[in-house]
């Protein structure tokens, strides 16, 4: 094994062996193979270039090789890359945890940190059912969620998704069953229709007994449809979840650290939830961290009585993705991110306006730093893929739903050259007539 494979083996050996996401296990498509990357660009092995439209999936908002990120990883590593968590602690946790309570929304201050964001999703859940499982309400055991919403892919996570694109007809009964409310549909710059609420209101009104909590993303549904809705929706769901004595889980996972403009989606309406969840772009990208955090009530509603958390992942807290982190968020309030975000939000607008023209163009919109352009059909993915990377560019649709959401550290002529592939791509895009 000490022979280095060709690029053209090392592929041959991804495709036979190595899963990707949602992917076919024996037909995959064909992956592009990565060497390194910088600032917002990645460069393959066949010796191009392609710049960043996607951040890793919300995740490298710093971009790629960061000096400063590099520098946090390279300290941490000649200290400990990592101890367990169970009677031992250590200040990249407790450095990580104090500029947390200080950014997050406020009543916070309790914080579960986890390996992924589906499991901070599942750590939320868990807290809310043994939030009423303490309080001797153990018929209040499920969730409340709205249609096109995505929370992860485990099991518990997964039964919170969108039933219908959110892979519910895979697993079937496997599935634990929840309740779900119509998704929002007034936009995040629409005057407020407040029918739009009646749906979730009609929810808890027949199930507030069996429900431990609602959960939703803030402002933006992502996964499952790129849809920005309206703050007027959050702030009546927050009163609602008050009224009803149901707790509110947001999953910022996605939103959270600046995406939308504001550090956390929450800030939008000026709500907080009783339990919150971050990942994605908590490391800037580097390594895979989340966290869900509570409130005090939370806290001793669980643990009041002398119970315990149940729930202790092996890598938690892990030291080198909490320093990473930790310099990630003082790298991001040092500069002046909101003013970056602002600037990608009126390019974006303004270089993706054009699509609007297209036949295969449904609707195109942009909040923070996430650009949009919904199709009227899902895309052939591999049609469009190589499509982009022929643009030199690395935008990945799914759906009916092109989407730009780059790191913030990108310059304008490079988020030019993504408007420009969006454009040029969804132009050439015909319809079924
Ligand atoms: C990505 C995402 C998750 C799942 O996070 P993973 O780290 O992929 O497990 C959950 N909720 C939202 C809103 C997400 O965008």
């Amino acid at each position: 094994m000490s022979e280095h494979l060709h690029p053209t083996q090392l592929l041959a050996f991804d495709r036979e062996h190595i899963l990707h996401p949602y992917a076919s296990m024996t037909a995959p498509l064909p992956n592009q193979l990565v060497t390194s990357a910088r600032g917002a660009e990645l460069h393959l092995a066949d010796g191009r270039t392609l710049i960043d439209g996607m951040s890793s999936w919300w995740s490298a908002i710093h971009g790629y090789n960061h000096p400063v990120l590099n520098a946090a990883a390279t300290a941490q590593l000649g200290r400990m890359s990592h101890v367990m968590f169970g009677g031992l602690t250590h200040e990249p946790a407790i450095e990580l945890g104090r500029r947390l309570l200080d950014v997050c929304p406020s009543g916070l201050s309790r914080i579960f940190y986890s390996d992924s964001g589906s499991v901070s999703v599942e750590v939320a859940m868990k807290m809310a059912v043994q939030y009423w499982q303490a309080q001797g309400r153990e018929n209040k055991c499920r969730m409340l969620s709205l249609r096109r919403g995505y929370h992860g892919d485990t099991f518990a996570a997964m039964s919170v998704c969108d039933p219908v694109t959110g892979m519910h007809s895979l697993f079937g009964n496997s599935l634990h069953r929840q309740f779900f409310a119509n998704a929002p549909t007034c936009r995040f710059s629409d005057t407020w229709d407040p029918n739009d609420i009646d749906s979730l209101r009609e929810q808890l009104e027949l199930h507030s007994e069996q429900i431990a909590a609602v959960i939703l993303e803030p402002i933006v549904q992502g996964a499952g449809g790129m849809f920005f809705y309206s703050p007027t929706f959050l702030r009546e769901a927050r009163s609602l979840c008050d009224r009803f004595d149901v707790l509110l889980i947001a999953d910022e996972i996605a939103t959270g650290f600046g995406r939308t403009g504001k550090l956390f989606a929450c800030e939008h309406a000026g709500i907080s939830p009783d339990i919150l969840c971050i990942g994605k772009a908590l490391t800037g990208g580097y390594m895979t961290l989340a966290a869900t955090l509570t409130t005090d009530r939370v806290a001793e509603g669980i643990s009041g009585d002398g119970g315990v958390f149940m729930h202790g992942p092996t890598f938690m807290a892990n030291p080198l993705a909490c320093a990473v982190a930790t310099a990630s968020l003082d790298l991001l309030l040092s500069t002046p991110w909101q003013d970056r975000i602002n600037a990608i939000a009126s390019q974006l607008q303004r270089e993706l306006s054009p699509c609007k023209a297209f036949a295969g163009v449904a609707d195109v919109r942009v909040l923070g730093a996430i650009g949009v352009v919904e199709l009227t059909e899902p895309v052939d993915m591999a049609k469009i893929q190589p499509a982009f990377v022929s643009e030199g560019v690395w935008i990945r649709p799914f759906g009916k739903l092109v989407y730009v959401m780059p790191p913030y550290v990108i310059g304008s002529e490079q988020l030019s050259r993504l408007t420009s592939a969006v454009v040029n791509v969804t132009g050439k895009i015909r319809t079924g007539t």
